[in-house]
């Protein structure tokens, strides 16, 4: 196969405790999936319908690079996330089947330009420009299912400049993970390489140049960058 320009290379995310790298497809986010996130961001908690919405696959942070602060915003939100990877996937997957998809966790971080948001809400537009910008998606190494896996008390926090902003046990995700799969594939062919964010819990707030991050989800994956 010869390409008419250089082709771009795979994303992909170390592997705990592996030389090989787990290469990316395509990024999932849900929204509101914390009851107190959905009220401070002024809406209201329910179960009805999963908000989705995607990211490039490039726009990926890994291997602990710096994170740089992106243009056309004046407040870059944090939002931290358990990530799950997928070593398989399908359409209509069963709930007792998907878990079985799993390949493993990290944590990552959903960038959000908060203002360009709050713009798109407003107008009923998408939200692309909000989520979707170069350098969007920090993540840490994966852990392997086979090396560990979070349970409902496994804790997802966040801490910026040495000082807590986000902190909150897995059993207060709205949809458990096992239902987002169930949702998502109602919507998309999911495959291996498929990274699902998993909804932020309450706490978001504005980052500025210089801030030192530290995502943790339990003792199963951290992630360090820097916004600079
Ligand atoms: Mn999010």
């Amino acid at each position: 196969m010869s390409y008419v320009i250089v082709p771009h290379p795979v994303p992909s995310i170390p592997v705990q405790g592996s030389e090989q790298r787990f290469p990316v497809r395509r990024i999932y986010c849900i929204g509101r999936n914390y009851a107190e996130h959905v009220r401070e961001m002024g809406g209201r908690e329910d179960r009805d319908t999963p908000v989705f919405f995607t990211k490039p696959a490039d726009a990926l942070v890994t291997d602990g690079a710096d994170t740089p602060y992106p243009p056309a915003t004046s407040d870059l939100h944090h939002e931290v996330e358990m990530v799950v990877a997928l070593a398989s996937g399908g359409r209509d997957i069963a709930v007792a089947d998907a878990g079985g998809c799993i390949f493993g966790h990290g944590v990552g971080l959903d960038l959000t330009r908060r203002d360009q948001q709050a713009r798109a809400k407003q107008k009923g537009l998408p939200w692309d420009v909000a989520k979707a910008f170069d350098h969007a998606a920090p993540v840490s190494a994966l852990r392997a299912v086979s090396d560990g896996v979070p349970d409902e008390a496994t804790i997802l926090r966040l801490s910026v400049n040495g000082r807590t902003r986000q902190e909150s046990t897995l059993a207060a995700m709205l949809w458990k993970v096992p239902e987002i799969i169930v949702e998502l594939s109602r919507l998309f062919e999911l495959k291996a390489g498929d990274l699902i964010f998993t909804g932020t819990p309450a706490g978001v707030a504005a980052l500025e140049r210089g801030d030192e991050l530290v995502a943790e989800l339990g003792d199963l994956a951290r992630l360090a960058t820097r916004i600079t």
